[in-house]
């Protein structure tokens, strides 16, 4: 994990990134203890939950279909100062994001269940226009550096495959849009590699930011249907709740 941090600095100068204190990593330990917490979060969808309460939050407790995603863990809350580091991350060009963000990530304990009892770790895609303009995915950027990390932490990661589910089209700005209309959109939007053999295997999907997680469903449904027997989902940051 210093080594990537390290990388990251030589490219972001000598100061924390969030808080301007030098000389330090991209990230200073203040601004992890204040910015990143540890805090309860909702198994269903890592909505963050109030202290007394545990297991599946209000809105996954009353949903009318069973989610595809069976466990899902984020790091932090997209909110300040994540949903910049986040912009600097996918849209400035700042891959090495990925090994700070993949750090918070495995300091939380379900994370590291999450990886140990997955088969395979596969990144939520671009489309391949995208794909191309950006130059790199985000989530592949973030399993990369996972499975680095935990290997450098001497645990055996599981395999990570790039190409397991296609980005077939964009969904529409879904913000807007009520839930049931967001799902709809995104229907038919990804496909599984017909050369992918996921069969009867446990699927860990990674993304960085998680806002509805009809994405994150989408992609989840996709696998299931192409042969997935669990599929779990691991992201960076999950939009708090109202
Ligand atoms: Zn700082
Ligand atoms: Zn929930």
């Amino acid at each position: 994990m210093f080594k990537a941090l390290t990388q990251l600095s030589r490219h972001l100068s000598g100061t924390c990134q969030v808080c301007g204190r030098w000389p330090a990593q991209p990230l200073c330990p203040v601004c992890t203890q204040r910015f990143a917490p540890l805090q309860p979060r909702c198994t269903g969808c890592a909505a963050r939950l109030d202290h007394d309460h545990h297991g599946l939050c209000g809105t996954c407790q009353t949903r009318a279909t069973p989610s595809a995603v069976q466990h899902c863990v984020a790091a932090v809350d997209y909110e300040y100062p994540w949903d910049s580091v986040i912009a600097r991350f996918k849209f400035r060009g700042e891959p090495g994001w990925s090994g700070p963000m993949a750090e918070l990530m495995l300091g939380v304990p379900q994370t590291v269940a999450l990886m140990e009892q997955c088969h395979v770790m596969v990144p939520v895609p671009l489309t391949p226009a995208r794909l191309a303009s950006r130059g790199y995915n985000q989530a592949w950027e973030l399993v990369k550096d996972l499975r680095r990390q935990s290997a450098a932490a001497g645990s055996v990661p599981p395999p990570g495959l790039a190409d397991a589910l296609l980005r077939i089209g964009d969904a529409p700005d879904q913000h807007s849009l009520p839930r049931e209309q967001r799902m709809r959109n995104l229907q038919g939007v990804f496909i599984v590699h017909p050369a992918a053999r996921l069969s009867q295997s446990r699927v860990l999907l990674v993304d960085d930011v998680t806002t509805t997680g009809s994405t994150l469903q989408a992609a989840a449904q996709a696998l299931l249907q192409g042969g997935a027997a669990v599929v779990t989902a691991l992201v960076f940051a999950r939009t708090p709740p109202h």
